[in-house]
């Protein structure tokens, strides 16, 4: 739709470029969110898709992804689905949670081209499925901020609930780094929604480290994504009493599901991540 409220879009080419967001100005990445409905607030754009970050940098601890990697080139860079992308080692198995987690998305593939991982990330809904699936692999997001200097966020600690992240005015989310024992780890993916087709009810994601940690995420089905670690793979008792024991506040709520449905599939669903997770373990 047209934002009848929008003066002026500037395309950035660099970092000082950015130092104009603020109240009334802010980040348009690939614009699916903030096109689909009034920004009244909004007097400013600042285009980030043109500031050239390669969407994967292979680091020496993990791989960076840009926030401007669309959800076409992420999904694009499970091993074995080159797509055009740049191919990603076939020896990091943590990659594919890439894909399902863009197919959870309640979107077309005109909506997958343009739609980043940052704008996933900052929008901080639960069914941001991209989002859960970077906390599930312990991603960690580099933010540039308006006064010229860096943080770096764990992506388990930077939504605070729907829509609300710990990004402060001005702040960009410049990537996320997912670390090589992600990448290295063996995955899960459950997902439920009421509809075939429709956003999702819950998302559960697993992930096994080489060193046999593991981790079960929680995501569409409550407020925030939920980490719940284990130091190995849990049983059926250790990961029902972890969902069981989450604070009932955290069951999200909308016409995509009751706290109370959400609550019930999503404990079926980490228990069959779960298994999975223990499967893998011999
Ligand atoms: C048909 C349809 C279905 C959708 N289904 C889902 C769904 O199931 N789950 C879901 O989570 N979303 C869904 N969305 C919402 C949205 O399309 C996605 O979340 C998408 O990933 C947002 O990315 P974007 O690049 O288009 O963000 P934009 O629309 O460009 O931006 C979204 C918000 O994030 C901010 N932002 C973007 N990038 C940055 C950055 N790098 N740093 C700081 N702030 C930033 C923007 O200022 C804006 O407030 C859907 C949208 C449509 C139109």
């Amino acid at each position: 739709m047209d934002l009848d409220t929008i003066r002026e879009v500037v395309v950035a080419r660099e970092r000082a470029d950015l130092r104009m967001l603020g109240a009334s100005t802010a980040v348009l990445a690939g614009g699916t969110f903030l096109f689909s409905e009034p920004q009244d607030q909004l007097e400013r754009l600042v285009d980030i898709t043109t500031m050239g970050w390669p969407p994967f940098e292979v680091v020496a601890d993990g791989l960076e992804i840009a926030a401007t990697c669309t959800l076409a080139e992420f999904a694009g860079a499970a091993p074995g689905r080159e797509l055009g992308m740049p191919v990603l080692r076939e020896g990091w198995p943590g990659t594919a949670l890439f894909a399902p987690s863009c197919r959870a998305l309640l979107a077309s593939h005109k909506i997958w081209r343009s739609a980043t991982v940052g704008g996933n990330v900052c929008l901080a809904l639960p069914a941001g499925a991209v989002l859960g699936a970077l906390t599930a692999l312990d991603g960690v997001a580099l933010i540039w901020a308006a006064d010229g200097s860096d943080r770096r966020i764990p992506l388990r600690d930077l939504v605070l609930g729907p829509g609300h992240t710990v990004l402060r005015p001005g702040e960009v989310l410049r990537s996320i780094r997912v670390p090589r024992s992600s990448l290295l780890a063996r995955t899960s993916f459950r997902k439920i929604a009421l509809a075939p087709l429709g956003r999702s009810g819950a998302v559960v994601l697993g992930r096994r480290d080489p060193d046999g940690r593991c981790a079960v995420t929680l995501t569409a089905a409550t407020v925030r994504p939920i980490v719940l670690d284990f130091a190995a793979a849990p049983d059926d008792t250790e990961i029902a009493g972890a969902v069981g024991a989450l604070d009932p506040t955290l069951w999200f709520d909308d016409p995509h599901g009751s706290p109370e449905w959400r609550r019930h599939v999503a404990g079926l669903l980490a228990r069959a991540v779960a298994a999975e997770l223990r499967v893998r373990e011999s």
